[in-house]
């Protein structure tokens, strides 16, 4: 199902360009966490996600078409020092403005780099979830650069810090190179994405 994305538009007037029906699943993560990556793998294409790199893209709202009622959004991640004040904001205030207002929406994948998880972007963006009641689901990535024990001590420490939150988001490890995670996160999509 998933290799049937493909890119619909970008745009920050989602309201405006893309009627809110179906299902949507949305994507964040830090810049560099691996997000293209992921996104990449779990529908078994080499480049969809570089679409979101396009300069221009990178502070959209980028929509990709699984079938007429389902799609992915990427949501670049913001924080990095390129873009100024003012885009910075407006960029924030749709992204939350999505979070908050998204009818179709049936949860957030969150992308952390399994060595530096959880960081200010990450806590962001799981309290948002929290507070307008959107299932979380996280990939831990990049899993391959720590030794099976150490990756899955820090799935536990996650879950842990984690453990307290109203709606407990569910974490994975996951790993592009390795294809590892790939079954786990098709199942909560499969989920969230069921008509
Ligand atoms: P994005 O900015 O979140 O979209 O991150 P990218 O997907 O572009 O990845 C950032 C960098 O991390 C790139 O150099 C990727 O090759 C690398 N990377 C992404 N995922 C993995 C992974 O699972 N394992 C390893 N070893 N490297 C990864």
């Amino acid at each position: 199902l998933y290799h049937r994305a493909r890119f619909l538009l970008s745009t920050l007037n989602f309201a405006r360009d893309v009627p809110d029906k179906g299902f949507e699943v949305a994507f964040a993560g830090r810049s560099n966490a691996g997000k293209s990556s992921a996104l990449n793998v779990i529908t078994h294409q080499k480049s969809l996600a570089r679409t979101s790199k396009t300069p221009g893209r990178t502070q959209q709202l980028v929509f990709f078409e699984i079938d007429a009622e389902r799609r992915l959004v990427d949501l670049p991640g913001y924080g990095y020092a390129k873009v100024g004040g003012e885009t910075q904001q407006r960029w924030r205030r749709a992204l939350e403005e999505y979070l908050r207002s998204r009818r179709c929406l049936r949860g957030v994948f969150l992308m952390m780099d399994i060595r530096h998880p959880l960081t200010e972007f990450d806590r962001r963006m799981i309290e948002w979830c929290g507070y307008y009641d959107l299932p979380l689901h996280i990939l831990l990535t990049k899993a391959d650069k720590l030794k099976y024990g150490r990756a899955k001590s820090t799935l536990l420490q996650v879950e842990k810090a984690l453990a307290e939150l109203p709606l407990q988001p569910s974490v994975q490890l996951f790993s592009a190179p390795k294809r590892m995670g790939v079954d786990e996160a098709h199942a909560v999509l499969d989920r969230w994405l069921a008509t």
